[in-house]
């Protein structure tokens, strides 16, 4: 039996900012007033390769630099290679555009039957309502929107996007995102939600943010209680590496779980943040105990200038095949590719089936062995209807 090392959610404050009291701390407006956002404020607090420097310099009129003070903290001043500044610092590989990167890998600007709604699937919608984000992403899927320094700005049409929910009756599931919405005060976000609530054909709402994992002081009490009105709203949040999972990330995740909200994790694979086996397993362990379910592990977009933190494909099924049988099915996450251009997600799973014929099938199970499923046998004739 292997020995299960204890898990920990470390609290790292104050960390960088060992004279802020607790109140400031605490208070997610004070995080957003002190997020890290220029290359003088980064070197105050770090040493800067000269990959990170020229990317900072360089990167700026793609997608803005922004890192909370609570989310910088995890940094790991002593190791250049830390999984938080990869994520969260910009390096001149970013300035590079490979041939098959995109601004909009995932074809959404052509999905939009109105500005700021993505129709592609039929039951469903993507609704963008903002283009801020608590702190930025540097494989940012939407970065030629996102931040605002870029060309192309998000302009959400709102009467003409709740009348499109309003009219079209086959969309039972609207998904929230951004940017970020939980950066919207109580107030506004609760006008969104009202109004896709009051609409009887959406049967069900969900909102995708990193506000927990970046600003932890933003799930207050006051918005979980507004929030637990709306009932069914699910939550996607984004963790990529285990370390994300600090004990104030844990308790924010608690008071969304006890506002009765169920939650998943969508993470990235990224090269040098979480792309082994080893990682994901920790990280997935730390969601369950976070109440939080592993749902998609998706395949890093094809956004301009992230080729040095893609992965290639067979890394991903790598990571699924040391998960299944492995550990809780509930850990596992689906591993998909958002299809270049459009697609939609499409799910990518390591090959069980070693023979597959008329008389039945040929699998392998997580250990390598191997079983065989026969067909239902041929009926004789004489029984056939
Ligand atoms: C991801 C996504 C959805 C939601 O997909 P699920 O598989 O239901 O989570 C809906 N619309 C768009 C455009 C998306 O990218």
């Amino acid at each position: 039996m292997p020995n299960i090392e204890p898990t920990t959610f470390p609290s790292y404050a104050p960390g960088f900012w060992p004279d802020t009291d607790s109140d400031h701390w605490q208070d997610y407006r004070w995080q957003l007033k002190n997020r890290v956002t220029s290359l003088k404020a980064l070197e105050q607090h770090i040493d800067l390769s000269e990959e990170e420097r020229a990317g900072v310099l360089l990167s700026g009129n793609k997608l803005a630099m922004a890192i909370t003070p609570h989310f910088f903290n995890l940094i790991d001043k002593e190791d250049p290679n830390c999984p938080i500044r990869r994520q969260m610092i910009p390096r001149i590989e970013e300035t590079l555009t490979d041939p098959a990167e995109m601004s909009d890998p995932c074809g959404e600007d052509s999905h939009m039957p109105v500005p700021g709604l993505v129709h592609r699937y039929p039951d469903r919608v993507l609704f963008l309502v903002t283009d801020r984000c608590a702190a930025y992403c540097r494989y940012c899927t939407r970065s030629r929107v996102v931040s605002g320094v870029s060309d192309q700005k998000l302009e959400t049409q709102w009467e003409a996007a709740f009348e499109y929910l309003e009219k079209n009756e086959g969309i039972r599931d609207v998904l929230i995102s951004g940017g970020d919405a939980l950066l919207f005060s109580d107030n506004r976000l609760e006008r969104i939600i009202s109004r896709l609530h009051a609409i009887p054909h959406i049967q069900f709402i969900r909102i995708g943010t990193r506000i927990p994992v970046f600003l932890p002081q933003r799930i207050t009490d006051d918005l979980c209680k507004m929030l637990k009105k709306y009932h069914p709203l699910f939550i996607s949040i984004h963790v990529n590496h285990p370390r994300e999972l600090t004990s104030e990330v844990r308790d924010a995740l608690g008071r969304l779980a006890d506002a009765g909200i169920p939650m998943g994790n969508q993470s990235v694979l990224l090269q040098g943040v979480n792309d082994s086996v080893e990682i994901q397993k920790e990280l997935v362990h730390k969601l369950l105990m976070c109440r939080v379910r592993p749902y998609y592990l998706y395949q890093c977009d094809l956004i301009e200038g992230s080729a040095h933190l893609r992965t290639s494909i067979s890394k991903g099924i790598e990571v699924i095949e040391g998960l299944r049988g492995h550990t809780t099915g509930y850990a596992i996450p689906q591993y998909v590719i958002d299809g270049p251009g459009g697609g939609g997600k499409i799910p990518i799973n390591p090959d069980y089936v070693v023979k597959n014929d008329e008389a039945g099938v040929t699998l392998r199970n997580y250990e390598g062995k191997q079983f065989h499923y026969p067909n239902p046998s041929q009926l004789p004739a004489s029984l056939k209807g």
